[in-house]
């Protein structure tokens, strides 16, 4: 089944409302099998609400509508399907009782306003909203179209999707078993990624293949759908293997673990510890350490140096160095880990040191510049430059903590 959804609201087309419900109701749907392929965003107006209904009947089997079914006259969702449907709307007196039941158990009088909520559309079946006024509706039409009348307010929405919604969608849905396999993959950039694996993932509808980008962490993800549970997992398992054989080693993770966590296993699967430096970074990479569980088994803590004088007094940088190569340097990054790792006495140490935007930077070492030290066992202390896209202080820092994890692992990986 194909669906499509429309938020229904003035308030989301201004810069400051987003419509997340759509978001929630479509990894609900596809966790079913129901792939949503419009959504639509439309403001409190009649006829571009009827006119965008009367699309997405053209084009899919379920339409579901969120929003603009209170009480105001600038509710307009079940008028306009009404319209654009065909369907009449009859006024439901049960609805009203209860309307006036919730309102006299809060110990308020309900205002005749709210009785246009209990229109309902000829043969819908009503959604019960415990968490607010606005009930919902379930309407399947002639045409087996299905269409859903769904509140506004995520907190009224949610719970009636999964209590009034989902229940009765799937009985109009065939039973299906679906397989995910999610890869996570650093060092390269989206599109790089996609040149790799697209001629392969391409020839596959079954399982769609999606790829998140974030701060050059990159997420794949495979989802197939079957009869059965085996097949499913079958379908994922022959492009998973594909995709694998092309990727090798650049993906870090076949369970979604973030880049740190693997870097921290690898560590204690050596029984090594590691201690950071930071400039740019200001403590982001420790941060990140940090919030995995279990962390202090390998990592020890480390160092926010981020002005020179600090790099000075509590690493020892040597000022000549500063003087001659700059902070952003190879020089001042080496000396950076190397340090570290002596006083906080731990097998490795990362450093990073770089120019985070949006101002400062040089000809030669423009802004997003990044120098990122390594120290590690056997005498390893040597430093990578970077060039992250400037312009973004919270990208570059962000580029930056996860470029010096994927360093990491490849030393890690290499030792
Ligand atoms: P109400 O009875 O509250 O008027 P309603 O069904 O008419 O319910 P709206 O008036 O459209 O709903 O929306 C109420 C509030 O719910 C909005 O101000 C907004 O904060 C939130 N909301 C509405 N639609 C969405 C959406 N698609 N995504 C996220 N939040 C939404
Ligand atoms: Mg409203």
């Amino acid at each position: 089944m194909n669906a499509a959804i429309i938020a229904v609201g003035s308030e989301l087309l201004t810069p400051t409302r987003m419509d997340t419900n759509s978001l929630f109701l479509t990894e609900k749907l596809n966790a079913l099998g129901v792939e949503v392929v419009q959504k639509h965003i439309v403001g409190d107006h009649r006829e571009r609400l009827e006119s965008a209904i009367r699309y997405c009947l053209d084009h899919v089997e379920l339409l579901i509508l969120t929003g603009g079914l209170g009480p105001t006259e600038d509710d307009l969702t079940r008028e306009s399907v009404s319209n654009a449907a065909g369907r009449a709307l009859g006024y439901d007196r049960a609805i009203v009782e209860a309307l006036e039941a919730r309102f006299h158990s809060l110990g308020r009088k309900m205002q005749e306003i709210n009785k246009r909520q209990a229109y309902v559309l000829e043969g819908a079946e009503i959604l019960a909203n415990p968490k607010g006024t606005a009930p919902g509706q379930f309407l399947r039409l002639a045409s087996r179209q299905i269409i859903v009348l769904l509140p506004g307010p995520p907190g009224e929405m949610k719970p009636m999707v999964e209590a009034e919604f989902l229940p009765r969608l799937q009985k109009f849905l065939p039973p299906i078993a679906l397989s995910t396999v999610t890869f996570r993959v650093t060092g390269m950039g989206e599109s790089e990624l996609d040149s790799l694996i697209a001629p392969t993932y391409k020839l596959y509808e079954n399982p769609v293949t999606t790829i998140l980008a974030k701060a050059s962490d990159l997420t794949i993800h495979l989802r197939a759908q079957a009869p059965t549970q085996a097949e499913a997992d079958a379908l994922t398992a022959e492009l998973a293997g594909k995709i694998e054989a092309i990727l090798g080693q650049r993906i870090y993770s076949k369970h979604g673990e973030p880049l740190e966590q693997i870097v921290l296993s690898l560590l204690e699967e050596r029984g090594q510890t590691i201690a950071v430096a930071e400039s740019l970074t200001g403590g982001l990479l420790g941060s990140r350490f940090s919030a995995v569980p279990g962390a202090s088994k390998s990592f020890v803590g480390g160092f926010i140096t981020y002005t020179n004088a600090q790099k000075q007094t509590l690493l020892h940088v040597d000022p000549r160095a500063i003087a001659e190569f700059t902070e952003v340097s190879e020089s001042v990054a080496r000396q950076m880990a190397c340090s570290a790792q002596q006083l906080a006495k731990s097998h490795w140490a990362v450093s990073l040191t770089g120019y985070a935007g949006p101002d400062g930077g040089s000809a030669e070492n423009p802004v997003g510049t990044v120098y990122i030290g390594i120290a590690g066992p056997r005498g390893l202390n040597k430093a990578v430059r970077y060039r992250f896209p400037g312009g973004d202080r919270d990208r570059v820092r962000a580029f930056a903590s996860q470029a010096a994890l994927g360093l990491l692992r490849t030393e890690l990986l290499a030792k």
